[in-house]
């Protein structure tokens, strides 16, 4: 088409361009838009990715969109090759799965309790453990390897974190007498196999007894001898990470390397919900925080290379014990000395009414110094309201945290009741709060960066 602008008219398009520009540079403060954010929100909590299961095809089709997306805002990919032999932006992880054959059993002498019959196996995370019987009551301190008897366990609640104490001073396993909540869900626990993902971690198994295998167990002396196991068969289960980088600008710098993240899995599909909706879209859990991750992802990439590299990964598999992130970190693709630090994003969809409309907290902010800084440079991060909850914990940062990293986890999180149900869904997610809570990241996260800054653990506060 031929140029047919008069002089007059470019001097007006000129200014009128001037005043765009203006426009664009005060745009650039707020880079991420809101259309974006609502549209990869609309895509991932659909009722058509079925709740992103872990480990399921939707969590690979989740996993294949953010890279694609990844894709499309000019990262590099840094998963695995594809059919050209280049990298992609995917990376498969196989998971071993160990099941149980036949009922496994514990074994004191010639007697035998087994699984569904006298004992249930609530969890075990190895196919063979033995030790020595110690009867304790809360409080009291297991030898190392030992197979606990809880003496008192509380009447009803959550017998995993009722035990925890034992297994955290070394317990290899705790027994608790029958509960009634357990006698009632007796058969159907006893009638699953018992099965497990293969792991290095040291044996730990939480048993419960019928009140009389409790009973003969009771009677014997500290010190018996015990035996639990039978024959496991293996699977191969598959999660998926959807990992794309910046590489840094500078030279040296360029060695260094922030991770932000994000889990992008759900718990799907449950068919035992109430009601006509059977599916958990995980709207704000955790589609907002991958979300973020793409959408600081597409502002940064399209912005001045930051000196230091970053690395976006939304992992898979959180849901199941934070699968897709452990294979990351025991397989991370740069050497660990040089991984400054590392930002989980996780449920941001909503404000938190126990903090100021603005702001976001960061879990394990007094741990270290990393999120006073990234305040100073205009985050709006404050301590986690829900000391209790222990969320630092409770997210793919504490897999890399508990390594040495300096890793917390981003959120809004003002613990609603729709976490983990099937109303965790677009409708409840308040776009100008999430579409504030990213962009009040993206300046902090420039700045960290392009920074030199190392954060580090405050005193005592390392995990
Ligand atoms: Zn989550």
């Amino acid at each position: 088409m031929k140029n047919l602008i008069k002089r007059s008219t470019l001097i007006a398009a000129i200014l009128v361009g001037s005043t765009l520009m203006g426009l664009a540079q005060s745009a650039a403060k707020a880079p991420v838009d809101e259309r974006n954010v609502r549209a990869a929100m609309h895509f991932l909590a659909s009722d058509a990715m079925q709740g992103r299961g872990s480990g399921t095809i939707f969590e690979r089709i989740t996993a294949e969109y953010v890279g694609s997306q990844f894709m499309q805002f000019g990262l590099e990919p840094a998963g695995e090759p594809g059919w050209d032999g280049k990298p992609t932006f995917v990376q498969t992880v196989t998971i071993e799965r160990k099941t149980f054959e036949a009922d496994p059993a514990l074994k004191i002498g010639q007697t035998a309790f087994v699984h569904g019959k006298e004992i249930l196996v609530v969890r075990t995370n190895n196919a063979a453990i033995q030790g020595k019987l110690q009867k304790l009551a809360a409080g009291e301190k297991p030898e190392s390897g030992a197979i606990v008897l809880f003496k008192n366990p509380p009447a009803s609640g959550n017998m995993n974190q009722a035990a925890q104490p034992f297994f955290a001073a070394g317990a290899s396993m705790v027994i608790i007498e029958e509960t009634a909540q357990y006698r009632s869900g007796w058969a159907s626990i006893g009638s699953r196999k018992p099965a497990f993902n293969a792991s290095s971690a040291k044996p730990s198994a939480l048993i419960v007894a019928s009140k009389e295998s409790g009973a003969a167990i009771s009677a014997l002396a500290d010190g018996t001898a015990i035996e639990f196991g039978g024959n496991v068969s293996t699977q191969a289960n598959y999660t998926w990470n959807a990992i794309g980088k910046l590489t840094g600008s500078d030279k040296t710098a360029s060695a260094e390397v922030i991770v932000l993240s994000s889990h992008l899995d759900h718990i799907g599909v449950n068919e035992n919900a109430p009601g006509p909706d059977k599916i958990n879209n995980g709207a704000d859990d955790d589609a907002s925080g991958t979300v973020a991750v793409m959408e600081i992802a597409r502002a940064l990439a399209a912005g001045k290379r930051p000196k230091r590299t970053i690395y976006f990964v939304c992992f898979g598999s959180e849901e199941r014990g934070g699968l897709g992130s452990k294979y990351f970190a025991e397989n991370m693709p740069f050497p660990q000395d040089k991984f400054v630090a590392n930002l989980q994003f996780e449920m941001i969809g909503r404000p938190d009414p126990k903090v100021k409309p603005e702001e976001l907290w960061l879990t394990g902010y007094e741990r270290s110094n990393l999120g006073p800084e990234l305040a100073k440079r205009g985050a709006k991060l404050v301590q986690d309201p829900h000391p209790t909850q222990n969320f630092f914990q409770r997210s793919d940062n504490y897999g890399f945290a508990i390594r040495g990293i300096i890793a917390h986890t981003v959120s809004s999180f003002g613990l609603h009741t729709d976490y983990h149900r099937v109303t965790d869904e677009v409708k409840t997610i308040d776009f100008p709060h999430m579409t504030k809570s990213i962009n009040s990241m993206v300046e902090p996260i420039i700045w960290l960066a392009n920074s030199n800054f190392v954060p580090a653990w405050n005193e005592g506060k390392k995990p």
